[in-house]
């Protein structure tokens, strides 16, 4: 089997620019792995470098909260009670992340877990399951079925084999997170890029917006368009992003809970502009399994300014009118053709 893994980071892609010479801003910038992934900081200020510090302590606490393959995070306390009939007493963050999530099933559904490990996703060890196997297993993904208690801060998962995974929203929580703690230590001018969520905190220090780049799903070193980012968040989901390859057919890792099988709905990648990360980490992935002409029809509905970037199989590049303004499209020389969905 030829196997492929390509690591996030490779979906959206930072402009960030310099401080213009005179400003005084100076920038620092940090990299590490946290969640699976990349993640880089740049901050401007001069309490920049410990901001930056808190902030990846809170991503640590958070990974330790929320990890699948962390014996004694909040999630495998949760997941390995399945079935007990009992309760877990979990951090009011992880419920309150559960209560979120689980209202965007069937096409999103954090109980997604079980089919995730058949196709080997979690452990990095892919294969393709069988017809029976996904058969056996897609009745264990239903999250409606995942009790949870805000008040009394516990969860439940009611049938042994259910299990619980946040990898499509836990990075987005993450990067809000980190936001917040940056700006309470006086940091007004930051860029995230945490995977492929992006938030922008602020303009540049020279006023202008953050610039960011939008991949081009099928030639990454390449961008589909440039869009400013100021106090918003931007995260894609592409197939092209996590994936293996076995007998010629390329199989990636973004899961239709409805068929257990890679999500094939004429999308190259999805990217969500937003408010809030989690949101847009989430919709992503959502938007993704849904498909264009279901993500716009969600779209339509929305009232909190969050946009969508929709590259499909067939080239067309749906890009939703709030996104227009400042848009530089640059994927017509690849063939791609740019269409502004309005409402
Ligand atoms: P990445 O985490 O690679 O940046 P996404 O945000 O699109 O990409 O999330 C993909 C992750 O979400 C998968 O690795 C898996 O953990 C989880 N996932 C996959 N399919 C679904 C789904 N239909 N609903 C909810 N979570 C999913
Ligand atoms: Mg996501």
């Amino acid at each position: 089997m030829k196997k492929l893994l390509i690591f996030p980071l490779t979906c959206l892609l930072l402009l960030t620019g310099c401080a213009l010479p005179g400003t005084e801003s100076k920038a620092s910038s940090c990299q590490f792995f946290a969640m699976d992934t990349i993640m880089s900081i740049t901050a401007y200020g001069s309490s920049a470098d410990g901001a930056m510090v808190a902030a990846q302590q809170e991503i640590n606490r958070l990974e330790a909260l929320f990890s699948r393959t962390r014996d004694d995070s909040d999630i495998s306390k949760l997941n390995a009670a399945a079935g007990s009939g009992q309760a877990v007493t979990l951090d009011p963050e992880t419920v309150s992340l559960l209560d979120f999530a689980r209202d965007y099933a069937p096409w999103f559904d954090i109980t997604i877990a079980p089919v995730m490990d058949a196709w080997g996703f979690t452990k990095d060890s892919n294969r393709v399951p069988s017809q029976e196997e996904l058969n056996r297993l897609l009745p264990l993904v239903d999250a409606s079925r995942l009790e949870v208690d805000a008040d009394r801060s516990v969860a439940q998962l009611p049938q042994a084999g259910m299990a619980v995974d946040l990898g499509g929203v836990a990075k987005g929580y993450a990067g809000d997170r980190a936001v917040a703690i940056l700006a309470e230590h006086g940091i007004t001018s930051a860029i995230l890029a945490l995977g492929g969520n992006i938030t922008a905190l602020g303009t540049k220090p020279d006023g202008s917006a953050w610039n960011v780049a939008v991949k081009d799903p099928k030639d990454t070193s390449k961008y589909i368009c440039v869009i400013p980012l100021v106090n918003k968040t931007a995260a894609t989901s592409g197939g092209y992003e996590r994936y293996f390859v076995e007998n010629g057919v390329t199989y990636h890792h973004i899961i239709d809970p409805t068929t257990g099988y890679p999500a094939n709905s004429g999308l190259l990648s999805v990217t969500v502009v937003a408010d809030e990360s989690k949101k847009a980490d989430l919709l992503s992935t959502y938007c993704f399994v849904l498909g264009a002409d279901r993500a716009l029809d969600a779209w339509r509905t929305w009232t909190d300014g969050t946009e969508l970037i929709l590259v499909k199989t067939d080239g067309t590049v749906l890009i939703t009118e709030g996104l227009e303004e400042g848009l530089d499209f640059q994927g017509k020389e690849r063939g791609y053709e740019c269409q502004i969905v309005r409402r």
